[in-house]
């Protein structure tokens, strides 16, 4: 394709593309097909986002590698070979550099370059990006793939910065790694994140203290190596996964975080199960047992009984009873997203871990020594804080985004909530396309599927404006309320609004956020169904000119 020289007026590049993890490789990737000229502005000094940035003990994918990878491109299917069911950390950002190189992506990289601001300038239909550094990049076009679980979520505990041992954010941990041995550790935080840490950091650690504000689901699924041969036999039926994949709901059709709420689904009701039943089942399958019944997901009784039964499931595994008691969660199953552990709850069984419920008794503050609770202070040498992200919607309103007549991104997500069109626009910020924003099917789904729909959704588009000599494309005002109406009515009434759930779904985690359910729960092969009839439809819902 001829490259769009003067399409972009007196802009550097057709397309800027913002973070260079999985969303953004690909994107840089596939505008650079369309003859774009294109580059990605990336903070760090190296590629893979979410995935350089977490590398916490235990950091690993909850989504078999066979389908948490890209799908586009079978030349990279079968120079890539996965060593993992459920691929660690370091895989993945192996194998995100290995993508990089493969397609030579790294010319068009700009690392170290930090976006502080995007402002959009109206005469020219194009976006201006300054850097922290005080560089100044120009597109017509910006596509944000800024990560939806990229912005560290720093609580706010007095004291924390007079604590003088190591503190540690799994979001940003130290590239060099951390070596707990002979250390009393703080653990804070009990979703994916600390759930999937706390195994290996209590091998290490003199003594664990986890600090449990509320207490997790969480499913057992121990990660394995692939057996030999087993991973070349799926790499020859790469077609037939894809196709599964594709058609799936979720965007995976094999072992995954969500499985086990997909098989909940086709499972008999727990209110109408015996005793024994209801026994058999966490005999046989353990806490799994305790929650796979199919009116859990539709029915707030069922979900208590499942809730009640989990707690006898986790004390058949957790040897000390206030501790078992002090597992189970008092908030519905399934309003969160769904974690998978390996071991989780056997550590509690190790004579160096120690469970604080902070149910008992809040933290009141971190001193220099450890951390001061309303039930006793623990001394501690490290502080992993596993405190969760500004899910979805933090990367972009921490920036400084000013769209068309003055609007900041940042107010109207706070005054009117977090809405979007389709999750890939924001009425009043024209061509700057939002990979996985709210109202998409990222939460609820295979980041990766649900990226690559929304990668070469773009693509399209922003070929379709260049063959129609477009400049400019909009979501309107009253396309973003009807799709998110539309959103919000798909979870009227489930667990997910459930009160007592805080949780990044919903923005309840973030102080100030206004607590809206983020994502779109139609599934992805709906959403694609819907977004291309959109687009056959001459962009319904946009404004182009
Ligand atoms: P998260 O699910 O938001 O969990 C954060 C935890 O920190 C919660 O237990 C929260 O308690 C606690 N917390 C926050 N502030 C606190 C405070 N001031 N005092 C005490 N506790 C506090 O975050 P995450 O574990 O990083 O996981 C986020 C998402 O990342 C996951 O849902 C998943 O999508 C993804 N992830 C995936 C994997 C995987 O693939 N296996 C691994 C890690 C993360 P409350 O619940 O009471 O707020």
């Amino acid at each position: 394709m001829p490259a769009a020289t003067g399409s972009s007026g007196t802009a550097e590049h057709d397309v800027i593309v913002v973070g260079a993890g999985f969303s953004g490789l690909y994107a840089l990737h596939k505008v650079r097909e369309l003859g774009l000229r294109a580059c990605i502005l990336e903070r760090a000094d190296a590629v893979g986002g979410t995935w350089l940035y977490n590398r916490y003990p235990g950091a690993r994918c909850d989504i078999e590698s066979v389908e948490y990878s890209y799908s586009f491109s079978d030349e990279i299917q079968q120079e890539w070979t996965w060593t993992e069911v459920l691929p660690g950390q370091a895989e993945i950002e192996a194998y995100l550099n290995f993508v990089t190189d493969r397609l030579d992506l790294r010319r068009d990289i700009h690392f170290h370059t930090d976006v502080a601001a995007m402002t959009f300038d109206e005469p020219t239909s194009t976006w201006q990006l300054d850097t922290a550094a005080g560089e100044s990049f120009t597109a017509r076009f910006v596509i944000a793939a800024t990560g939806i679980l990229s912005t560290p979520l720093v609580p706010d505990i007095a004291g924390m910065g007079s604590f003088a041992g190591d503190a540690l954010f799994s979001s940003r941990y130290p590239r060099e790694g951390y070596d707990f041995t002979g250390k009393r550790v703080a653990v804070i935080g009990t979703g994916s994140t600390g759930v999937q840490a706390t195994p290996v950091v209590a091998e290490q650690a003199e003594h664990l203290y986890l600090f449990q504000r509320s207490a997790a689901y969480t499913m057992p699924a121990s990660p394995r190596a692939y057996e030999p041969g087993e991973f070349e036999g799926l790499q020859a039926r790469y077609p037939e996964i894809r196709a599964a994949q594709h058609s799936s709901f979720i965007g995976a059709a094999r072992l995954n975080a969500f499985s086990a709420l997909l098989q909940a689904m086709e499972r008999p009701p727990i209110k109408t199960a015996t005793r024994e039943e209801q026994l058999a089942a966490i005999e046989e399958r353990g806490v799994n047992g305790a929650l796979l019944w199919g009116d859990v997901l539709f029915d707030m009784e069922a979900n208590r009984m499942a809730t009640v039964l989990y707690g006898e499931a986790i004390a058949r595994i957790v040897e000390d009873p206030v501790t078992a008691a002090s597992l189970v969660p008092d908030h519905p199953f399934a309003c969160k997203r769904p974690i998978i552990d390996d071991g989780y709850y056997e550590t509690f069984n190790r004579p160096n871990v120690t469970l604080v419920d902070l149910r008992k008794g809040a933290i009141r503050s971190v001193t220099p020594t450890g951390i001061d609770t309303e039930q006793g202070a623990y001394e501690v040498d490290t502080i992993l804080y596993a405190t969760g992200f500004d899910a979805i919607t933090g990367a972009l309103s921490r920036l400084r985004v000013i769209g068309r007549d003055g609007i900041d991104l940042h107010e109207t997500w706070t005054a009117g909530g977090p809405a979007s069109y389709l999750g890939i626009q924001v009425a009043g910020f024209p061509n700057l396309f939002t990979i996985q924003g709210p109202g998409s099917p990222s939460a609820s789904s295979n980041f990766v599927a649900a990226l690559e729909q929304h990668v070469e959704w773009i693509g399209d588009c922003l070929a379709h404006l260049r063959a129609q000599g477009y400049r400019s494309i909009e979501a309107t005002e009253s396309a973003q309320m009807e799709w998110a109406d539309h959103a919000a009515s798909l979870v009227q009434g489930s667990i997910l609004l459930e009160p007592s759930c805080n949780s990044w779904y919903n923005g309840a985690n973030v102080p100030g956020k206004k607590r809206v359910y983020l994502g779109y729960t139609g599934g992805i092969p709906e959403y694609r169904r819907r977004c291309t009839e959109i687009a056959a439809d001459g962009y319904a819902g946009f404004k182009v000119c």
